[in-house]
């Protein structure tokens, strides 16, 4: 029999998400149950977006949950390497044979020509996508602009008419017509393949046996499958998990709900709770049971106890399961060790503790200044930003212009965060002080503290953003077409 392979491929391009370990953990419990191997690759094609630091969270924080992998680029294993970024040779190979059989053309269609297509089909309400305009050059013609040093990308060739179907492990029977699907880019022009083509040939390669991911792939699904008939090869089988969502049932974002698995292990949750509740996202164990370990849940595993509706990821379904863990199954002296490790692990000692140490004068002194790096939030209320000298208009653009401006940022360190902030303050006309007074109040609850730079760079994004999120809350909250006034301002400031 042929062993079960399932894989995760995360791109190495933001936060490690909640998402990433929801869809990490069924395919672990998948391959695991089966007697089968779990594996990670990193797809790091797009060279603009893709960092290390991303990648490195990433592996960290799954690694925190428990959810480990068999194979992947920092263990190894017969059939790596496990990134992208290092297969390229491997890609262009395989779009050469598509060149070769005709199933895939060079496209020297300029950007400008392609926008213009595009606004012309939003125009005339028509399918949007690539009309076929270099489908059929002719050797010659390709010969001498290839000579001639012309950009071009590698796209597919599409059916015109007639329906994809495949069977999707939970959804069962799914038909898209291709007249939706596009002549999608397989090599980029600066050589890189895109997501879907290295996606195709790494799980055959990788000997991918089931695709488990979110359901916001199941419509790259026609492209897959033509890529894997025309280059001879066996798909895979599918299965497209419902999506995590929000409390009011819009899709799991960090704007509503913080996403980021550092935010979940600087907030002191523990990680066995959090791949719990994880696991508990449109699935149940068959007894019933809420409190459940990864073995547990591997040993009980069967896919089709996945439930479609989509599962609503609850701060306080959280907070309650994570309270059961403490009470549970921690003994008063492991509390201790893992509660001191948490709030005085090495890292944050270092970090705060030069910063208060000019201010006290005996040990006692310390929590009071300390206690905003360690407590959940800073119970802002209305009025904690009275004795603020900007009206509230300002301090909301203070506060949200910061947060996208940091959520930008690539280094998080003391400098770069001190230029982010000098730098908005100069644009927006604001003297430094008056400008760091509502993130002061924000981010310690208080007037005066500790530098607010030296804060949030201890502090990090994730808390950075749950601070400034509440405190935009208690100052009445920005509508959606507030948030559009001020991304405009935003993006005219610079
Ligand atoms: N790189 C894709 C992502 O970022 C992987 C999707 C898939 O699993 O095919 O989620």
């Amino acid at each position: 029999m042929t062993q079960i392979r399932t894989r995760i491929a995360p791109s190495p391009t933001g936060d490690p998400h909640v998402g990433t370990a929801y869809i990490a953990l069924f395919n672990r419990c998948f391959a695991h149950s089966n007697g089968g191997k779990f594996i990670l690759r990193v797809e790091d094609t797009d060279r603009v977006r893709s960092s290390k630091n991303s990648e490195s969270n990433i592996i960290e924080s799954l690694n925190w949950l428990g959810l480990t992998w068999d194979e992947g680029p920092d263990v190894g294993g017969e059939y790596g390497p496990y990134r992208q970024s290092e297969r390229t040779k491997i890609y262009s190979e395989h779009v050469d044979t598509l060149l070769q059989n005709e199933k895939a053309f060079r496209c020297f269609c300029t950007s400008e020509r392609l926008d213009q297509l595009r606004k012309l089909q939003l125009q005339e309400k028509t399918q949007v996508g690539y009309d076929g305009h270099c489908l059929n050059l002719s050797d010659e013609e390709i010969e001498s602009r290839l000579k001639q040093g012309e950009d071009y990308v590698i796209r597919m060739k599409v059916p015109e008419s007639g329906d994809c179907e495949f069977d999707d492990l939970l959804r069962g029977n799914v038909s898209i017509s291709w007249s939706q699907v596009d002549m999608q880019v397989l090599i980029k022009s600066d050589g890189m393949p895109t997501y879907h083509f290295a996606n195709v040939v790494d799980d055959h390669l990788m000997n991918i046996t089931h695709v488990i991911r979110g359901e916001e792939w199941i419509n790259s699904v026609p492209k897959h499958l033509l890529l894997y008939e025309y280059l001879g090869w066996e798909p895979p089988i599918f299965c497209h998990m419902p999506l995590l969502r929000n409390p009011d049932k819009s899709k799991l974002s960090k704007r509503k709900n913080p996403t980021s698995i550092g935010y979940y292990e600087d907030m002191g949750y523990l990680p066995e709770a959090l791949v719990n509740y994880l696991g508990m996202m449109g699935w149940t164990m068959p007894s019933g049971e809420e409190k459940f370990s990864i073995q547990e849940m591997t040993n009980n595993f069967d896919i089709h106890r996945v439930s479609l509706g989509g599962p609503v990821f609850d701060l306080e379904k959280l907070n309650w399961l994570n309270g059961k863990y403490i009470r549970e199954e921690m003994s008063d002296s492991e509390f201790i060790k893992k509660y001191t490790q948490w709030a005085f692990d090495s890292e944050n000692i270092k970090n705060v503790i030069p910063l208060v140490r000019e201010r006290v004068d005996k040990f006692s002194d310390v929590v009071d200044l300390t206690s905003f790096f360690l407590s959940a939030d800073v119970h802002l209320k209305e009025d904690s930003f009275s004795k603020i000298k900007l009206d509230r208009d300002r301090i909301l653009r203070v506060l949200k212009f910061s947060l996208w401006r940091l959520e930008a940022l690539e280094s998080w360190d003391k400098e770069s965060i001190h230029k982010e902030f000098q730098m908005l303050s100069g644009q927006m006309d604001l003297k430094f002080r008056e400008f760091l007074s509502p993130l002061f109040v924000a981010v310690t609850g208080k007037y005066v503290s500790i530098s607010v730079i030296e804060s949030v760079t201890v502090l990090g994004i994730d808390i950075f953003r749950a601070r400034t999120r509440d405190a935009i809350k208690v100052l009445g909250g920005i509508s959606k077409k507030m948030e559009k006034t001020l991304l405009s301002e935003y993006q005219n400031l610079f």
